[in-house]
């Protein structure tokens, strides 16, 4: 199958690559990353020439780029896909976005006779890498089922989420409130600890096997131990994920009270410069409130 890749950022780069290992013919485009698209060139891809000569070469598109507004422009956009397509030409947006952007999008695609899933995915660039991510999918169930064993090259669980396009997106919006969360909880109490006079490391040796581990705190916790707040994931994509739970959660009625409250926490680190950040930066928040930075004792 040849399958057309547009997105090729922390997350996209590795994920393309993993469709070449497997075999997959790849028509590949980013306006911006030129040495991420001269990488997968170098691996095997075709390399596009702009979002709708993608569109043009192939059946399947995969989008992986950072929200709703550069879904459309990908899609409806000067040179998008929409121009370049085919009849029957298929999206797959793998891109963290709204879910009712994700709706809006493919009822628009809908109109101009092109399929589209939202399949956003968890786990981050190491599992990117590994093909082992988290991928979420949802709307046409005959679609997902079309396009399941090529998703399974870049993730180890591909989940149906639901019908109505958008379930995907909102599968995602639930992990990354207990991504934030979960890690604003690592920063204070390893902060309580620091300043208790215990040592952060023999915290995490005694604690991380228990009902307080989990795969945030061994992901980020040797991150903050170490002091090396390099993206992994940006803060500035998190606000944007947890700018979308609080909007989704104040569409329906959720109270989302720790959600604001980290939030807020990664709005002040935006603020501060550490938007581009790692989010295990959260730890920042906190040693500026305290004046006390992890480290050994
Ligand atoms: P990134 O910023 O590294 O990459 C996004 C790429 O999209 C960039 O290279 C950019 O040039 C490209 N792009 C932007 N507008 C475009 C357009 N109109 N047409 C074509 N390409 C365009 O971001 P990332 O970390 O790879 O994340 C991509 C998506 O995956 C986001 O929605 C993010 O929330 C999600 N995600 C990221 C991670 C992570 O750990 N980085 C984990 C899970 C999900």
């Amino acid at each position: 199958m040849k399958v057309g890749f547009i997105g090729l950022g922390i997350m996209g780069k590795p994920m393309a690559k993993n469709l070449l290992k497997a075999g997959y013919e790849v028509v590949a485009y980013d306006p911006f990353a030129k040495a991420n698209l001269d990488d997968v060139v170098a691996a095997g891809a075709i390399r596009g020439e702009s979002n709708a000569g993608v569109a043009s070469q192939v059946d399947v598109v995969i989008t992986m780029v950072p929200n709703s507004p550069h879904v459309k422009e990908a899609i409806f956009g000067e040179k998008g896909i929409a121009e370049g397509a085919k009849p029957g030409l298929d999206i797959i947006d793998m891109s963290s976005i709204a879910p009712l952007a994700s709706k809006e999008i493919a009822e628009e695609c809908a109109k101009r006779g092109m399929r589209m899933m939202d399949a956003p995915v968890s786990g981050g660039e190491p599992k990117a890498i590994d093909g082992t991510l988290s991928i979420m999918c949802g709307g046409d169930p005959a679609m997902f089922e079309q396009y399941k064993e090529m998703l399974g090259v870049m993730g180890a669980s591909v989940v149906h989420c639901g019908d109505v396009n958008g379930a995907g997106n909102t599968t995602k919006l639930a992990n990354q409130v207990i991504v934030a969360v979960n890690i604003a909880a690592c920063a204070e109490a390893f902060e309580l600890a620091q300043m208790a006079g215990v040592d952060p490391e023999k915290v995490f040796e005694a604690i991380r096997g228990g009902l307080a581990g989990s795969t945030v705190m061994n992901a980020k916790v040797p991150m903050m131990l170490s002091r090396n707040f390099n993206p992994g994931f940006r803060i500035d994509l998190h606000i944007k994920d947890l700018n979308n739970a609080l909007e989704t959660g104040h569409g329906v009625g959720t109270p989302m009270i720790l959600t604001s409250a980290v939030q807020e926490m990664m709005q002040w680190l935006h603020n501060n410069g550490s938007g581009s950040d790692d989010h295990s930066g959260i730890l920042k928040y906190y040693e500026k409130l305290t004046g006390v930075e992890l480290g050994n004792l």
